[in-house]
């Protein structure tokens, strides 16, 4: 659950995201460079080894279209979750240098006759493959950066070693476009990241509350979503606690709003020490807490209301009461809310300072 992700975790979601929907493009990219390559050079290289060239290109590549299509289907079916991404990174990886390779062995063909031309249609096609790869592997440098010289690298050394003044020059072109592409591709991978941090960071920040850093309703609601349709599906439960502090219009006129202010916030960390990482706690109102607890029936969350009471009760210069109850096949949650509001106001009723738990319409606790 969103809960539970790091920012390393939502952020590795992300880049992985942008890869694999570059990558359909990228792949495609490949074969019809392939196929322009391979017509444009076709009688400079022996038949035999164009064939055998682009059948290893098709192998490359065909896994790798399977492989994005994949990913897509399992995002679309959200089965992919944070921190479960880098598995599909590094087979990516994988078809990424296989890729590389089979574009860096272009620089060992064996031209006929005067390799010169050949040499300088292969630069140009390796240089714009190698520019358009960082462009769709920009979210993960170490990829883009292996193409990029896996491809470049070998073509520059055959011109180097040809000791020939035209290949010398080609050779040097070529190192330097890797030196400015090695630039570019750094700039852009940090500016890009920046980028994705911000906006994740963004996405949290409009979904916490300022002053307890609790999460508030609008995450709420879109947890209670993801929790009804995958519980619905599963047949599991979760349970709901709803707090209020006790007099606490009393506390801000005798202590001051700042003191009050500080009590919410003290009573937000207990709240969140003592709820499980699976667990979703809310700032529901002004000084109401409201605690999701999937997979927990009432009498779990019953203890867990009852540590968070005795605590702000001993620890804090306040006290709190609470209402919980367990979700019922179909209710909706506004239902669910109101009958945790019900045994709140029991409690407060009877009292205050107490929990009071609701479970098939009648006090369990
Ligand atoms: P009860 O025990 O019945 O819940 O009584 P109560 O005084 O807690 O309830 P009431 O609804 O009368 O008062 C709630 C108070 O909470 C009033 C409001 O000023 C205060 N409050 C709401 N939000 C904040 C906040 O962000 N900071 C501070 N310091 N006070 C707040
Ligand atoms: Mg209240
Ligand atoms: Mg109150």
């Amino acid at each position: 659950m969103e809960r539970n992700d790091t920012h390393r975790d939502k952020l590795d979601l992300e880049r992985i995201r942008v890869l694999y929907s570059n990558a359909r493009f990228s792949v495609a990219g490949v074969f019809v460079s392939a196929l322009f390559f391979s017509l444009f050079l076709w009688y400079s290289v022996e038949p035999l080894i164009w064939g055998v060239w682009l059948a290893v290109i098709l192998a490359i590549n065909l896994p790798r279209l399977l492989l994005v299509e994949a990913f897509h289907r399992k995002l679309r079916h959200e089965q992919i979750a944070a921190g479960k991404t880098l598995i599909w990174e590094r087979l990516f990886f994988v078809g990424v240098l296989l890729s590389a390779l089979s574009w860096g062995a272009v620089s060992l063909f064996p031209f006929r006759g005067d390799p010169t031309l050949s040499l300088v249609y292969a630069a140009l096609f390796l240089i714009a493959m190698s520019s358009a790869s960082i462009v769709t592997l920009i979210t993960s440098l170490t990829m883009g950066l292996t193409f990029l010289s896996a491809a470049v690298l070998p073509l520059a050394a055959r011109c180097l070693l040809a000791q020939e003044w035209s290949l010398l020059i080609l050779a040097l072109a070529c190192l330097t476009y890797y030196v400015i592409f090695i630039q570019m591709a750094c700039r852009l991978h940090y500016a890009i990241i920046d980028n994705i941090t911000l906006k994740l960071e963004n996405e949290e920040l409009s979904l916490k509350d300022a002053l307890t850093g609790l999460w508030n309703r609008r995450q709420l609601y879109l947890f209670i979503e993801q929790l009804q349709s995958r519980f619905g599906r599963s047949g599991e439960t979760f349970s709901l606690i709803l707090m209020d502090l006790d007099h606490f219009k009393q506390y801000n006129d005798s202590m001051g709003h700042n003191a009050g202010d500080e009590l919410l916030v003290r009573v937000a960390e207990i709240i969140q020490q003592e709820s499980r990482d699976e667990d979703l706690a809310v700032r529901y109102g002004g000084e109401e807490f409201l605690v999701v607890l999937p997979r927990a029936g009432v009498r779990q969350a019953s203890q867990v209301a009852e540590r968070i009471r005795s605590r702000v009760a001993h620890q804090t210069g306040g006290s709190l009461s609470a209402g919980i109850v367990g979700y019922r096949h179909e209710e909706g949650f506004e239902k669910m809310v109101a009958r945790a509001d019900e045994a709140l106001y029991a409690a407060k009723s009877q009292g205050r300072n107490q929990v009071i738990a609701y479970a098939n319409g009648g006090e369990v606790a």
